[in-house]
């Protein structure tokens, strides 16, 4: 790279990526006084100004504001024949910037699915080593949840009660579970990364209900109101927003030596670490690595195994609707309204393994998207209108996809972004498991509606990629000869190269994955601290 200086100020770790968990294992790594440079390839958010969701307009106006200023940024490839919807935002905060902070714990069999089903792996650590880690998260973000006699009977035990009390269900939420009850499923309150009450100096959530187009008064515990804060305010932390990394390199004893990256301004840019956290998400960490092709990782960066990229999961999200005589306002409040996890485990009269949590989902009943949703014109249209807004309620799954290692991401041969690197290319397809999990699902969606008294029901098809949960990618083991990272997600093959995101699962769950992604990262931060400690970095 001629021209390029290498920073002489060594940080001793460089984490690449923002998000729900390079954010977080920074502010650890800050705390414990290392010296940490985060590249992020996306820009900052300045909630109370960037965010326009206090207008009549809002659905207009907001609508655009997580899009990249340049649309070559963030493309990307699927075959022509499996299409895909890469759902995510790079920004300092990564995606919880836009996401709905549904922040359930995974199940204790979610980590031991060959021993419980006979299909996929164990994970070589359980529920038990990983509680700590959630309830460090849960109270750094101020999760609000249910407690008492309205609490999940299916959740995992917990050693401390949830932060902040639930919120309460709407209108809505309150006929969906009229008909739970019907059919005897327990509808709870799910976990919010929304504080119900003031929390770590930020207000109480006001229910204005814009959550995925930003919380314009910082109610919402996305990771750049929460931990980058924190983790600037050690004054170790520094975030370079919009700077891109390209290429990790590597020493000759095959430590990673250095991280090169594009500056705001596009030009190169070189700064050395003692550890390297990859933190892009389980897309942008897998094109990352094979993009660092070297003599010693002539198939890319630490996949001596060949898995880097593959077993790419998602979460089987269906969405169904369904219409209610009664004006019910379901865009009242937070976006999500409560949760059945009745079906998340497998069960034998199934045709399929493992299962589901269903939620009740209305972020998209405001007036523009509901009238986009009817077509037509006129006094047809306005009819239909009248009938639909405030009447319609939806209902969304999570499904679990199995590992397979024909869905994989890999860098496209032909299509370039505006650095002119090669985009992911990703591949997703539902397989047998997958399939007749769906027929169940949309089965269910229908009947839960159906009981709640709601007509003209409509149940949509699974759309490949939708979830915005990604997943697998560099998957954890204690093997290196069929795994990326070893359990304190140290990669095997380069000793002071870690991953810090959802890349590493080894099942997905069937609960949306941001807490256990951040629990992992703040585990994973307490190992480098505790290496830098013992001089091993
Ligand atoms: C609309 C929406 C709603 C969602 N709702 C929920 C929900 O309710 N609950 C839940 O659990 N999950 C939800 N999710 C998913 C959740 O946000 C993600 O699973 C989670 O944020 C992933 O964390 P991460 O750290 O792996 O990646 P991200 O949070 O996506 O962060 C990755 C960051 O890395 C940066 N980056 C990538 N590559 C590079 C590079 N080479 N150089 C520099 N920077 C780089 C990106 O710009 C990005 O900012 C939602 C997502 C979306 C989009
Ligand atoms: S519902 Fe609460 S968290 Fe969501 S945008 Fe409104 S105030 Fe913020």
């Amino acid at each position: 790279m001629t021209g390029m200086a290498l920073s002489q100020d060594k940080s001793d770790v460089v984490v690449i990526g923002s998000g729900a968990g390079g954010g977080v294992i920074a502010k650890e790594l800050g705390e414990a006084g290392l010296k940490v440079v985060v590249l992020e390839g996306g820009r900052r958010y300045q909630p109370y100004s960037d965010y326009p969701t206090h207008t009549t307009d809002f659905e207009v106006r907001a609508a655009d504001v997580f899009l990249p200023e340049d649309a070559r940024r963030d493309r990307y490839t699927t075959p022509r024949d499996k299409p895909f919807i890469y759902n995510r935002v790079k920004g300092v905060g990564g995606s919880t910037l836009a996401y709905h902070a549904m922040n359930p714990r995974f199940h204790e069999s979610d980590f031991r699915v060959r021993s419980e089903d006979g299909v996929a792996d164990d994970w070589p650590l359980s529920y038990a080593d990983l509680e700590p880690y959630y309830t460090r998260v849960e109270y750094e973000l101020g999760v609000s949840g249910p407690s008492g006699a309205d609490a999940n009977p299916f959740e995992p035990w917990r050693s401390q009660p949830y932060p902040t009390p639930a919120h309460k269900l709407n209108l809505a939420s309150r006929m969906i579970k009229r008909g739970a009850d019907k059919l005897g499923l327990h509808l709870v309150r799910e976990p919010l990364a929304i504080p119900t009450t003031d929390w770590n100096g930020r207000p109480a959530c006001i229910n204005a209900g814009t959550c995925r187009l930003g919380c314009k008064i910082s109610a919402k515990s996305s990771i750049d109101v929460t931990y980058i804060p924190k983790a600037e305010r050690t004054k170790k932390v520094h975030i370079l927003a919009k700077c891109m990394a390209r290429e990790i390199t590597i020493e000759a004893d095959g430590k990673a030596r250095s991280v090169i990256y594009f500056d705001p301004d596009g030009k190169e840019q070189e700064i050395s670490a003692r550890a390297i956290v990859v933190a892009g998400n389980a897309v942008e960490t897998v094109r990352l690595l094979l993009l660092s092709k070297s003599r010693q990782f002539p198939d890319g960066l630490a996949n001596s195994s060949g898995l880097v990229g593959k077993r790419f999961m998602e979460h089987l999200s269906l969405f169904a609707y369904g219409t209610f005589s009664d004006r019910l306002d379901p865009w009242r409040g937070v976006p999500t309204g409560g949760i059945i996890q009745d079906f998340y485990a497998t069960n034998p009269k199934n045709g399929f393994v493992r299962g589901c949590t269903i939620s009740v989902e209305n972020e998209n009943q405001w007036p523009l998207a509901t009238a986009n949703s009817i077509p037509g014109w006129g006094s047809e249209h306005k009819a239909r209108m009248k009938e639909i807004f405030g009447h319609r309620v939806g209902l969304a799954s999570d499904g679990e996809q199995l590992p397979d290692e024909r869905n994989h991401v890999t860098l496209d041969p032909v299509v370039k972004d505006n650095h002119g690197l090669p985009v992911p290319l990703i591949v997703s397809t539902c397989f047998q498991n997958e399939l007749a999990m769906i027929d169940t699902i949309s089965a269910r969606l229908k009947e839960i509606l159906e009981a709640a008294g709601a007509r003209a029901i409509q149940v949509e098809n699974f759309i490949p990629g939708y979830s915005a949960h990604y997943l697998g990618t560099c998957r954890m083991g204690k093997d290196p000869r069929n795994s990326v990272v070893n359990p304190w997600c140290r990669t095997h093959d380069v000793p002071n190269l870690f991953i810090g995101d959802g890349s590493v699962f080894v099942t997905g769950a069937a609960v949306n994955p941001a807490l256990t992604i951040s629990a992992l990262a703040t585990r994973t931060a307490d190992g480098i601290i505790t290496l830098f400690k013992r001089g091993e970095l």
